[in-house]
């Protein structure tokens, strides 16, 4: 309390004012924001404080003092000033800026067939819009004002013409590799029990082989050959010694 008439006393200009039929100095203050202005005549009380009591913001300079009317209308305005900044970042829908219709149009350029008054092929307006990374609607917005319509494109409906047949075909044919498959899980146990009975034939055929009584014959017979050589061997030793003696 000591310390703030020192600190908040302000030198006011001061001017003659007309007081009934006088002229009296009085102080003046200035609303920094309309303009308006008071005259404090000498009442005993500080201007600051008269000006206050008349209900005027007193600040520090007189770029800060502010009438009662424009202190009722200060918080309007300060929600407007706040408003502002955050409109932007509140904004989700991006408006089509400028740049933004020169890059479709650079690409409408490139890909739409004004001869036939359609796009080429493969190319549509969701094409375009996916190929640039925008809403559909902006392509169709500058296709329409500059170009022409969307077009059926004949390629494409050749295409689909074709296809439709083999598509259908396809179908027929995944069906019935269900049917198969169905008709396959119910053969499965069966193959498996075909295959078993297979691996058992193998290996009794395989044993027969090692025990086969003609192989045994064979090999007896090669044995006594041989050893009907060795006994006949001396004597023809013999008859060689008797030729060269
Ligand atoms: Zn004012």
């Amino acid at each position: 309390m000591s310390n703030s008439p020192a600190k908040m006393q302000r030198r006011f200009p001061r001017e003659a004012i007309q007081y009934g039929d006088k002229r009296i100095p009085a102080a003046k203050i200035e609303c920094s924001k309309c303009g308006s202005v008071a005259y404090h005549p000498d009442t005993g009380l500080n201007d600051d404080d008269y000006f206050r009591k008349k209900g005027w913001r007193v600040g520090r300079g007189p770029a800060a003092d502010v009438c009662s009317e424009c202190q009722k209308r200060r918080p309007e305005l300060k929600v407007v000033q706040m408003e502002q900044p955050q409109t932007p970042k509140v904004e989700p829908p991006r408006e089509m800026g400028r740049e933004d219709r020169r890059i479709i149009t650079d690409k409408l350029d490139e890909v739409y067939d004004d001869k036939a008054g359609s796009y080429k092929a493969p190319w549509t307006d969701a094409a375009v819009g996916r190929d640039l990374g925008v809403p559909r609607a902006w392509v169709s917005e500058v296709r329409e004002q500059f170009f022409g319509p969307e077009g059926g494109n004949p390629e494409f409906d050749a295409f689909i013409e074709q296809a439709a047949p083999i598509i259908a075909e396809m179908k027929n044919m995944a069906n019935s590799l269900r049917i198969q498959s169905e008709r396959f899980k119910e053969l499965e146990p069966r193959i498996s029990e075909i295959e078993r009975m297979g691996r058992r034939i193998e290996r009794e055929l395989a044993a027969k082989r090692h025990s086969r009584p003609d192989w045994h014959r064979k090999r007896l017979q090669i044995t006594s050959s041989r050893r009907t050589a060795l006994a006949t061997m001396p004597g023809l030793l013999a008859q060689l010694d008797g030729d060269t003696a």
